[in-house]
């Protein structure tokens, strides 16, 4: 069976790999380069177990997902900065913690450790007690790189006998018998089975899913970062340590006007980095050593992300919005299970 997926970006590239791993004949194809959308912008948190959501589908999509990854970075055996120390929430008055102690017992139940810290507790990661009123440990959350997972992905796709098309934009699908002719600015493609995991790009080639752009930034600061940090979190400003590197810091939420494409906004850009002077005083004296932005994939009128067969053998597969690095993973196994037909519980539609 021959399926073609549309997009090298973290999503296409797990789907694609999935596949290949599964036996199934695949060409991954991307009008760019790999991690060049909404991937090459991300921070790479896999921010499961300290979601506010206590049950329900997106709850449980985040978790299964987060299952996946330990496995999956050990499978691909290439160097992926991979941070395994667990993230570290941080609040700053009490009502920031009022949630706590009914998530750690539900997380309990569900099998996923939070611990609760005091401020002396937290000396460990090396943050700035000042104010701090307790932090929230969750040492099964992860970090990972996204363009170097996704990177590897395209290297193990390839080692597994897949084919990736670079540089080949995907104009048009025509349905065929059977299958499906795929035209593309290098000519056409035939497969069994299409699926468009082209982010922001996907709306363009279905009218089956309407998408909007959701601009993030962020920052990569040169600062002396201890070795085996978590990554710290606070009101949605996240710190990532990198090692020697220095830190990223983001992201930024920026949604689009009326009519209007996001253009970032240098105020949220420098509020992000005020903010993060709280964990680290003089934080934001710290040279910045590059400073990027990009565009999230959110769907319109319904819940990220979206993962559905839209016709007969094709898939969509996109709209994830603030978490398609950490859903990449469980996204690729509900493609599979609707590729080979199998009905496993757990598939959003
Ligand atoms: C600043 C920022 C921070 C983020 N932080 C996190 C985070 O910490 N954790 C997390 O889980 N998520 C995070 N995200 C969200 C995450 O980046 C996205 O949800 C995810 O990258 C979506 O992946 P994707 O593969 O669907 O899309 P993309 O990465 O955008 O990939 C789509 C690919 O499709 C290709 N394409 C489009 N149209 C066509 C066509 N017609 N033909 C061929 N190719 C096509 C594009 O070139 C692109 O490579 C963040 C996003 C931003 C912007």
């Amino acid at each position: 069976m021959e399926v073609l997926v549309v997009g090298s970006g973290v999503v296409g590239a797990t789907i694609a790999y999935y596949l290949a791993k599964g036996g199934l004949e695949v060409t991954l194809v991307d009008q760019s380069s790999p991690a060049q959308g909404s991937t090459g912008a991300a921070l790479g948190l896999l921010y499961g177990v300290l979601s506010q959501k206590l049950t329900g589908l997106a709850l449980d999509l985040r978790l299964r997902s987060l299952h996946a990854y330990d496995q999956l970075i050990g499978e691909l055996t290439y160097e992926i900065p991979y941070n395994r120390q667990g993230i570290l929430k941080l609040a700053y008055c009490e009502a920031e913690t009022e949630a706590w102690d009914q998530l750690i017992q539900v997380r309990a139940a569900q099998g996923w450790p939070l611990i609760r810290l005091s401020p002396p507790e937290v000396s460990w990661s090396g943050i700035n007690p000042t104010d701090l009123v307790a932090a929230l440990y969750s040492p099964r959350d992860r970090q990972v790189d996204p363009r170097a997972l996704t990177l590897a992905l395209g290297a193990r796709i390839r080692h597994l006998g897949g084919q990736i098309h670079l540089g080949t934009r995907v104009e048009m699908l025509q349905e065929r018998p059977g299958g499906w002719v795929v035209h593309t600015s290098e000519g056409v493609i035939r497969a069994d089975w299409v699926v468009v995991s082209a982010g922001l790009g996907s709306a363009t080639l279905t009218p089956a899913v309407n998408l909007t752009p959701v601009l993030g930034q962020a920052l990569e600061l040169a600062w002396p970062c201890p070795p085996g940090q978590p990554v710290i979190t606070h009101n949605d400003v996240h710190l990532v340590p990198l090692g020697e590197q220095g830190y990223w810091v983001g992201a930024t939420v920026e949604f689009p006007g009326e009519d209007a494409f996001p253009e970032p906004d240098p105020a949220a850009l420098q509020k992000l980095r005020e903010q993060s002077e709280k964990f680290y005083p003089g934080l934001s004296q710290a040279p910045v050593r590059r400073a990027w932005w990009g565009l999230r994939p959110r769907p319109v009128g319904e819940p990220a992300p979206v993962v559905r067969a839209v016709g007969d053998r094709l898939i969509l597969a996109t709209g994830h919005y603030r978490n398609g690095v950490l859903l990449a993973p469980v996204t690729a196994e509900l493609v599979q299970a609707l590729v080979l037909g199998d009905k496993t519980p757990g598939q959003l539609k």
